[in-house]
């Protein structure tokens, strides 16, 4: 296959949703389509389950798990699948908005009974920010739930979107009756086994006909009639492109558990989902039809085996062709790296590749090389944007707790912090170190990672701040700046870049800092996302 037709048929996407909406179901039921697996129950959740924060042996495990499941990759109709895991747990937020960097589209799953949650709020104003394409799965239509036409408002409102129904459910729990595809013109009829053939749909060419009420009885037909009357009066026509610009998002309806709309979806998905798009460097927007290869790491996991302390750093293939054992360019540290063993991942698997195209996901085996961000190519220099660290909500005090451990403690820490699991910063007055992560969770992963990894001990102690300001003067020589530093200086600390960052210890520090120092800018990112 051409080098431009292997690219064409990637799909490289994520699914999103607070915890509980359906996420792992409905990734199962994605894998299972793909022939990637069997059975359901294949796919692990690697949801935190609550009161896990204090027993270790969970998290280990679910570190483990995550692994396992970090990128799921099958063929579909002749289309590579490359779903990227994005845990929904809040603790672990940033993981996920690191991963948005790395799908070409997304598909965010609601709960029919509770319809836009905290999670997906925050999750969809990242894609939105970023004009990532978007499909809106609402699920578990099994159950009672929602109005369907006052959940697509909620949709808009709350997540501030444009969307048009591809699919429409006919009734809902108890009277569940199917759903009619709006994309295709037919009607798929609900019933609880599902076992089901998932190909059983009956074709409707005229829903005005009384085909329809020979299907779904005369008062259900009557109701869709009048329902898609008013879908569309209401929302416009799917358009291709508004939905790539991530200006429509087209809505489907089903229920996962029972395997419901979900082929639906996924045949839609594979018509409308964009291949890998371009990705803006620092220097140039990079196409993925280039001949020379170039890519970003976007994930990195400590290996699970305390034998082997190398990592696995997880790299999106943005242009041309990943070959084994060739030397690319590791832009930040200026130096040829090669890799003799990249590992692609298939369904649960992972197996070495020689050759991977853009779209596609390679784990690259690390003893220290690699932190979140990172650029490889085959000589440009450049470094791929939008990787920003989110400011934390937690601060803590590091401190060393094992004197003679210091040297343990700062590469673990280091390393640690590399791989993404929290931010350091180094106050500017005193030198000391602030752990501040977006989950108390991470506090104690790090406590027993440090130990259990690099024979370090640590304790915590509280530090006062609320959020963490980047710092950008408009003019860092003027006296405005000079002044901010003065008074602030108790507050100032440096990020692992060298970033100055304020450590405001509430809202209305950061609002009255702002008002006073107006040329001296607050973000609660490292860069413009
Ligand atoms: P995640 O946290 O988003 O990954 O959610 P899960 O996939 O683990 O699902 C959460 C719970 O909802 C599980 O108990 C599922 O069995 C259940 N669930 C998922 N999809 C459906 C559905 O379509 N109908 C019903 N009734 N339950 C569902």
């Amino acid at each position: 296959m051409s080098f431009l037709k292997e690219i064409e048929r990637r799909r490289t996407f994520g699914v999103i949703a607070h915890p509980d909406a359906g996420k792992t179901t409905l990734t199962e039921k994605l894998l299972l389509f793909g022939g990637a697996i069997q059975e359901a129950g294949a796919v692990k959740n690697n949801k935190i389950k609550k009161g896990a924060t204090s027993d270790f042996m969970e998290i280990e495990r679910q570190r483990g798990i995550s692994v396992a499941t970090s990128v799921l990759a099958f063929n579909y109709k002749n289309k590579k699948i490359n779903i990227l895991d994005t845990p929904g747990h809040k603790d672990f937020a940033e993981d996920t908005f690191r991963t948005l960097t790395a799908v070409d589209s997304v598909i965010v799953v609601i709960d029919v009974a509770k319809g836009v949650e905290e999670q997906t709020e925050k999750l969809v104003e990242v894609c939105r920010m970023r004009s990532i394409p978007m499909i809106i799965f609402i699920n578990k239509l099994d159950r009672e739930g929602r109005d369907a036409f006052e959940l697509m408002d909620e949709v808009e409102q709350k997540l501030q979107l444009k969307v048009t129904p591809m699919s429409f459910p006919i009734g809902m729990g108890y009277d569940f009756k199917g759903i009619y595809n709006i994309w295709e013109k037919n009607i798929n009829l609900f019933s609880d086994d599902s076992k089901k053939n998932i190909e059983d749909t009956i074709s409707i060419k005229d829903i005005q006909t009384d085909e329809l009420d020979k299907v779904v009885g005369a008062k259900a037909a009557n109701t869709l009639r009048e329902e898609l009357e008013l879908v569309e009066a209401i929302y416009p026509e799917f358009d291709r492109e508004a939905y790539l610009k991530s200006e429509l998002q087209p809505v489907f309806f089903g229920s996962a558990l029972n395997n419901f709309g979900v082929r639906e979806m996924l045949d839609a998905f594979i018509e409308i989902a964009p291949s890998p798009r371009p990705k803006e460097s620092d220097t140039r927007l990079v196409a993925p039809s280039e001949n020379e290869f170039s890519g970003f790491v976007f994930k990195i996991h400590a290996n699970m085996d305390p034998k082997h302390r190398d990592r696995l750093a997880f790299i999106k293939i943005v242009s041309g062709v990943f070959e084994r054992n060739k030397p690319y360019l590791h832009v930040r540290q200026g130096k040829k790296l090669k890799f003799s063993s990249p590992n692609a991942f298939f369904a649960e698997k992972k197996e070495i590749i020689d050759i991977s195209y853009p779209g596609d996901i390679v784990g690259l085996h690390d003893t220290g090389n690699f932190k979140i961000g990172d650029t490889l190519t085959e000589g440009e220099i450049m470094i791929f944007k939008g990787i920003p660290n989110f400011s934390p909500e937690h601060f803590r005090y590091i401190n060393n707790a094992d004197p003679m451990k210091s040297k343990q403690l700062e590469k673990g820490v280091d390393q640690l912090m590399d791989e993404g699991v929290a931010q350091l910063f180094t106050l500017e007055m005193n030198g000391r170190k602030v752990i501040g992560t977006v989950g108390a969770l991470q506090y104690e992963v790090i406590q027993y990672r440090l130990e259990h990894e690099y024979g370090a001990k640590c304790t915590y102690e509280n530090f006062p701040a609320y959020k963490a300001c980047w710092v950008k003067p408009e003019d860092p020589k003027n006296e405005e700046f000079k002044e901010f530093k003065r008074i602030k200086q108790k507050f100032l600390a440096k990020d692992k870049s060298g970033q100055l960052v304020f450590l405001a210890d509430s809202d209305f520090s950061i609002q009255m800092t702002q008002s006073k120092f107006p040329t001296v800018k607050l973000r609660f990112t490292s860069e413009e996302i």
